[in-house]
C-alpha cells in the first residue's frame, strides 16, 4: 500500500516524500488507520520496524486537523513517554521532520542536563512533549507542566520501562492524564506485567503486531 491509501493529509504526505519515504511499513500499515480512528493501541514492536512513525504521522494528522487548534494558545495536547533521553531526542526528530509542513510545536525533555532551557521552550507553548519518566514528573511536581489536556497518551517501548525500574513513575504520571483521551502503547514484548499494565492503561484497545 501507499501513504496516499491511508488518507493522509497533503502536507504530511509532502514531508514523508522529502525524507525518501515511499511505503508504509508493515506497523505503520496497520496504527495509522487506527489512530485516526481514535482507537486505542497496543503495539507489540521493535526498535527498526518504523513504529516512531506509526504513531508519530497519526498525531500529528489528528492534531493539526482539529479546527480548534490555537497556535496563539498553545497547550500540550500529546504526551510521549519514553525511557532514555537517545529515543527521546530521536521520537523529537521525527516529530520534527514529519510534521514540518504543519504548525505543531514539539519539544523533547529529559533528565542529566539542566531544565532552563527546556523550561524556557516549554514557557513558549508546544502541542507535543516527549519525555522521559523522572524529568518529567519533576516538571510537573514544579507545577511547570500540567497533563490535564492531554488529548492523546503514548507509552514507548515499555518493557524497557519496566526493566529500567520506571514503573512507579509511570503509573504516577499516568494518574494524572484525563480519563478521556486516546491511548497508545508500544512494546517489543509481552510478559505479564506488561500485559497488566497495558490492561490498567488502555480501552478495548485494537491490537497490532509486527
Ligand atoms: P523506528 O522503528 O521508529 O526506530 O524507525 C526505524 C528507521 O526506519 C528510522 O530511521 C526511520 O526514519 C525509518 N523509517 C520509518 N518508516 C519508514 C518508511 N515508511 N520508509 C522508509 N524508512 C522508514
Amino acid at each position: 500500500s501507499t501513504f496516499e491509501s491511508l488518507q493522509l493529509v497533503e502536507p504530511i504526505l509532502k514531508a514523508l516524500k522529502s525524507e525518501g519515504y515511499t511505503n508504509p511499513t508493515p506497523i505503520q500499515e496497520q496504527s495509522i488507520p487506527l489512530i485516526l480512528e481514535r482507537k486505542d493501541l497496543l503495539g507489540c514492536a521493535q526498535t527498526g520496524t518504523g513504529k516512531t512513525a506509526a504513531f508519530a504521522i497519526p498525531i500529528i494528522q489528528l492534531l493539526s486537523q482539529d479546527k480548534h487548534l490555537s497556535t496563539a494558545k498553545r497547550r500540550i495536547r500529546s504526551l510521549i513517554l519514553t525511557p532514555t533521553r537517545e529515543l527521546a531526542l530521536q521520537i523529537g526528530e521525527s516529530f520534527e521532520s514529519y510534521g514540518k509542513n504543519t504548525p505543531l510545536r514539539y519539544q523533547v525533555i529529559f533528565g542529566g542536563v539542566s531544565q532552563f532551557s527546556q523550561v524556557n521552550a516549554l514557557r513558549a507553548g508546544v502541542d507535543v512533549l516527549i519525555a522521559t519518566p523522572g524529568r518529567l514528573l519533576d516538571l510537573m511536581n514544579q507545577k511547570i507542566i500540567s497533563l490535564h489536556q492531554i488529548e492523546i497518551f503514548v507509552l514507548d517501548e515499555a518493557d524497557r520501562m519496566l526493566d529500567m525500574g520506571f514503573v512507579h513513575d509511570v503509573k504516577k504520571i499516568i494518574s494524572r492524564l484525563p480519563q478521556r483521551r486516546q491511548s497508545l502503547f508500544f512494546s517489543a514484548t509481552m510478559p505479564p506485567a506488561i500485559v497488566a499494565l497495558a490492561n490498567s492503561i488502555l480501552l478495548e484497545p485494537a491490537k497490532v503486531e509486527v
